[in-house]
């Protein structure tokens, strides 16, 4: 991996499984814009979260546990891991006893199924697993607004995904370039889309072809 750039934030992997464009506009553009989702999930994740660990009994929960992968390039903080006695599991320099670990990733919102939070949360997995030499097959994503979460198994399929995606980070990264919008649905959401502009974008890009085909047509007159 080159480390020129430093790791990559496990966040943009989050953009990145959202949007690539989103992701390499924050990257390579360094655009962030707030909208009222940004800021509402902000808001309740800096209420949420403080750096601490949190024991009961036989478990304990870690909050903003930071991590990395130096076999991944990538580092960042888990909202929160859960860990649980077990004498098969690892040791954590943070507790006295062996554990298994279990990620949970906070999100604002109701709850649903986000491939991209599923993203981020398995690579966090892959990065504990790294570092403290475990095997960790499942994690969380708990929404803050309904209290519910839903488990995420990572399995081979979602581990190469977090590959694919920081590999595909990696390129646009290189080489400075925004990939093309792509105007679909999740744009009403997307806190860039002013920027962004995919409509005009693709407008843009009809114009352009339709002048092609104008002059193709005149050529073989
Ligand atoms: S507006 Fe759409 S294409 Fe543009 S960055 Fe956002 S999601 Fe991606």
């Amino acid at each position: 991996m080159d480390d020129d750039w430093g790791p990559i934030p496990l966040s943009r992997l989050s953009h990145a499984g959202f949007c690539l464009r989103r992701a390499a506009l924050l990257t390579n553009e360094q655009i962030w814009k707030e909208s009222a989702d940004t800021a509402k999930g902000r808001a309740e994740h800096e209420r949420v979260h403080a750096q601490r660990i949190e024991r009961r009994g036989e478990t304990a929960k870690l909050y903003e546990f930071p991590v990395f992968s130096h076999t991944l390039g990538v580092a960042g903080k888990c909202d929160c891991i859960e860990a649980q006695t077990d004498a098969r599991g690892c040791r954590i320099p943070a507790l006295d006893f062996p554990a298994r670990l279990y990620p949970v990733e906070y999100k604002h919102g109701e709850i649903r199924a986000e491939r991209e939070y599923e993203i981020q949360l398995c690579a966090q997995a892959m990065c504990l697993e790294e570092m403290f030499q475990t095997s960790i097959p499942e994690g969380a994503i708990y929404y803050i607004t309904s209290h519910r979460r839903y488990s995420v198994p990572f399995t081979e399929e979602l581990r190469n995904l977090v590959k694919e995606t920081i590999h595909k980070i990696e390129l646009f990264r290189r080489s400075f370039s925004i990939p093309p919008a792509e105007k679909e649905a999740k744009c009403r959401a997307c806190s860039l889309r002013e920027h962004c502009r995919p409509g005009m974008q693709r407008s843009a890009s009809n114009y352009c072809h339709e002048l092609r085909r104008e002059a193709m047509e005149r050529d073989v007159k």
